[in-house]
């Protein structure tokens, strides 16, 4: 139940989303109708068809175009397991040749969680009273962020609830407190952020304290689910204006904006279309596409009946499928693969998904850094995580496959972000700074916080072949790095 307050600051927030919604300038890029025909035509694809789009989606990865719906829809068809196979072994590919081998590594840190809304799927509904809700005091966020500094995380998503006293100003305030915080060696370098959209002005006050990426999920792009999933009168019930979240983002000058869907809500095949005609609206309207993309799959949460009786709930294998279509379908965006997922599904979706972000050693109850030992505080958090590995144990798992953990900052810092990190992702050259920079800074995780099992496969396994890598790809910057990892070895850091 909503106080008097909350109740009375959500009236005059939804007033004036209507009034956005009914000046929008843009319009409703979703035609479900369209998208379901699309989806149906495309029901029986032939094997020379879906070799056609791979092909062209190895194109795509050097120029940066995207699929078209009708390849979208055509993959999300194929039932042929040797096709699949093909699938997979493109989105590998296309991940490497655009970023390469690395796997950047990130922490979600839950702010706060009391929520006017009342969205079906989620434990911090209003109206769940079985979940204890939490706004952390700048005094906790510290004690938090000093737990996440001393794993060795230098990139954050802070996740807040939408509530009067997590609002815009509130965002700034945290996020300004966590810059300023040095733990030794240790600190924040990167915010993102996933909260709920703003407007223009708000945006603007966020970006200028620093943000990397803002993300907002569309949860789902189709109309009569959204409907069902976002009760009316909430403030998320506004399907339009969080659609166009993203557009305001831009339009207030936020570099890097980021789109998701939450699978099992409706239709998977649905919500790939609407991702990239999401994609393909921001690259019209403003030259750059989404910076990620994510793809949340449905988990348990606590008195959250849909969560375990959606008919749209997804299998691992139409997840594993998911991901690989996303990375065919638009080549130069991130894709995030997080804890939600099991340990052994995530490490099989790397390569199959050709996935580049991950996040480790994570915790969702708000201040559940604080209590890191305990692995689930149910009626604390959004959901349950399936995967709890310690980021050091998450890291050895990847050097054990060959891949370059990273917690690389660089682009943001260097200024790389929106269009001109666009074109570097796009003409798949954004790797040579990836790897480099990859390589400088795990090399500070080994030096600072690693533990001796993954000191000695990093230090004599991950870090020698790398910087191969560099000397036969690029060996202006294989010197370089050198250079900075000498001035590492002797306590220089953040070295990029
Ligand atoms: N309140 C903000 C908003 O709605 O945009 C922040 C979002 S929420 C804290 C982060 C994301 O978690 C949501 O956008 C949704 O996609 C996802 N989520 C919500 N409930 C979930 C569940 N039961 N299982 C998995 N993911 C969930
Ligand atoms: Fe609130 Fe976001 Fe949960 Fe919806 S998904 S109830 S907006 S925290």
């Amino acid at each position: 139940m909503l106080t008097p307050e909350e109740k009375k600051w959500r009236e005059e927030r939804l007033a004036r989303i209507k009034k956005w919604e009914e000046d929008c300038p843009w319009e409703d890029f979703i035609d479900d109708d369209k998208m379901l025909k699309i989806i149906e035509k495309k029901k029986n694809p032939d094997k020379k068809e879906i070799l056609d789009i791979i092909a062209r989606a190895k194109e795509n990865a050097l120029t940066g175009a995207m699929l078209s719906p009708e390849d979208v829809a055509a993959l999300a068809n194929v039932q042929d397991q040797e096709l699949w196979e093909a699938v997979s072994e493109a989105a590998y590919w296309i991940k490497c040749k655009v970023y390469g081998n690395r796997i950047v590594l990130f922490s979600p840190l839950y702010i706060s969680s009391p929520c006017v809304n009342n969205c079906v799927y989620c434990g911090f509904r209003n109206s769940n009273e079985a979940v204890q809700t939490k706004t952390l005091s700048l005094e906790e966020l510290e004690e938090e962020i000093k737990m996440l500094t001393s794993m060795g995380q230098k990139r954050l998503i802070v996740v807040y609830g939408e509530h009067p006293a997590s609002d815009y100003k509130y965002i700034c305030k945290t996020i300004e407190r966590i810059y300023s915080i040095k733990n030794g060696k240790g600190e924040i370098r990167r915010v993102n952020v996933n909260a709920a959209p703003l407007f223009v002005d708000e945006y603007k006050a966020v970006k200028a304290v620093g943000i990397g990426t803002y993300q907002v999920f569309q949860e789902t792009y189709h109309h009569a689910t959204y409907k069902k999933m976002h009760p009316k009168n909430t403030l998320k019930g506004q399907y339009k204006w969080r659609q166009f979240a993203l557009h305001r983002a831009l339009q207030a000058g936020v570099d890097d904006v980021a789109i998701g869907a939450l699978f099992g809500l409706y239709d998977w095949r649905f919500e790939l279309l609407g991702l990239l005609y999401h994609a393909m609206s921001l690259e019209k309207e403003f030259g750059v596409g989404s910076h990620t993309i994510s793809y949340p799959r449905l988990e348990p949460a606590v008195n959250t009946p849909l969560t375990s009786n959606s008919s749209y709930l997804v299998s691992d294998e139409d997840f594993k499928k998911i991901v690989a279509i996303i990375r065919l379908m638009c080549p130069y965006t991130g894709s995030i693969l997080t804890a939600r997922e099991a340990p052994a599904l995530r490490q099989e979706i790397i390569r199959k998904g050709g996935v580049s972000q991950m996040d480790a050693g994570s915790r969702i109850a708000v201040g559940g850094y604080a209590e890191m030992k305990k692995e689930h505080i149910p009626d604390k958090q959004q959901f349950v995580l399936q995967d709890t590995r310690s980021l050091d144990d998450f890291i050895y798992d990847l050097c054990k496959e060959g891949y370059l953990p990273s917690f690389c900052t660089a682009c943001y810092r260097e200024g790389r972000t929106g269009d001109n990190f666009m074109p570097l992702a796009k003409h798949a050259t954004v790797k040579n700074f990836c790897i480099g920079n990859g390589i400088l800074t795990f090399k500070e995780y080994l030096m600072d916080y690693a533990s001796p099992k993954v000191k000695e496969i990093g230090e004599n396994v991950i870090i020698p072949n790398y910087l191969k890598w560099l000397d036969e790809h690029v060996p202006h910057a294989a010197k370089r790095v050198r250079e900075l990892l000498q001035e590492e070895e002797a306590g220089k850091r953040d070295q990029h």
